[in-house]
């Protein structure tokens, strides 16, 4: 990570890559992903986890809940890593990952590690603050309850997600935020746009708000497709929608030597 800063190289870090686009050109800069045993490791103590950024979110909320550790049961259905939950704050209408988290540990672009409290990690909706940090773990307070109810409230939720949302298609999740008060999905359904398509990605039929890639899809399809319902959108409901995923473009970047 301070190497690349010193080279003025870009760094980017993966997690599964669950909310990440990246374009047909690649990525021309480092990309890190931290899946050393060290950052896929979880501890215990008591109720508080200390997790890695590398570890699975689904396992490790289906473990606490049958271990009637209540907390996680809202991340039933999203594919993530412990990193990428903290820097997304991702969630839904159940709950959030920040409801948990106590503190992170970071690694900044000049390398120096640091914990942040909650308040200095500034969650919001889909938001954080960790920008260029590096998340290399967190440590999560969850709570005692019974085993069967916690096991029944996380089987539940993943259910409603299998319900409503394309779980079993490509897609990188919800392609936009709910703009203030508003469902983006509500909308670009309202806007008849369910089913249309750009090469072989479509707006899902199942939510509105997935872009489902099928084999041979381009990152560019599905861009199209993104300025497509923008257009739509804007000029039907006077929304502007903003993107939730993360798009990953070559930068440019001359390599020495090249
Ligand atoms: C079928 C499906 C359903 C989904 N449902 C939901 C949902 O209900 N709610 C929701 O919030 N999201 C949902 N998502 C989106 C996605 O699961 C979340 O955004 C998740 O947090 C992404 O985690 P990830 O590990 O895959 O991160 P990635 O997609 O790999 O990365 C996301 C961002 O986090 C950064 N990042 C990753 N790891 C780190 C790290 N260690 N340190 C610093 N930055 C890091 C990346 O650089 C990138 O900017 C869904 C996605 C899919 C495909």
């Amino acid at each position: 990570m301070v190497r690349a800063r010193e080279e003025g190289v870009p760094l980017k870090v993966l997690g599964r890559g669950a909310n990440v686009l990246v374009s047909d050109d690649g990525f021309d800069g480092v990309v890190v992903r931290l899946d050393h045993p060290t950052f896929r490791k979880t501890t215990r103590r008591g109720t508080r986890l200390q997790a890695g950024a590398g570890v699975d979110l689904i396992p490790l909320a289906r473990r606490c809940s049958a271990r009637g550790l209540s907390g996680l049961e809202c991340m039933a259905g999203i594919p993530a890593t412990v990193g990428g939950s903290v820097r997304m704050n991702a969630g839904g209408r159940f709950g959030e990952f920040s409801d948990v988290v106590r503190r992170v540990d970071v690694m900044r672009p000049d390398g120096q590690c640091e914990f942040w409290t909650p308040d200095r990690c500034g969650f919001g909706y889909r938001h954080s603050n960790f920008g260029d940090n590096l998340v290399l773990s967190a440590e999560i307070e969850l709570h005692e309850d019974d085993p069967v109810k916690v096991r029944r409230k996380f089987d539940e939720y993943f259910e409603m997600k299998r319900a409503s949302q394309p779980l079993s298609e490509q897609s990188a999740g919800c392609i936009f935020k709910n703009p203030n008060g508003h469902s983006a999905g509500a909308l670009i359904d309202q806007a008849g746009l369910k089913g249309m398509g750009c090469g072989e990605a479509r707006v899902s039929e199942r939510h509105a708000n997935f872009i489902v890639a099928r084999r041979g899809a381009k990152a560019s399809d599905v861009l199209r497709l993104i300025d497509l319902i923008r257009e739509r959108v804007l000029a039907l409901f006077s929304t502007q929608l903003e993107t939730e995923i993360d798009i990953w473009r070559p930068c440019g970047l001359q390599w020495r030597g090249a």
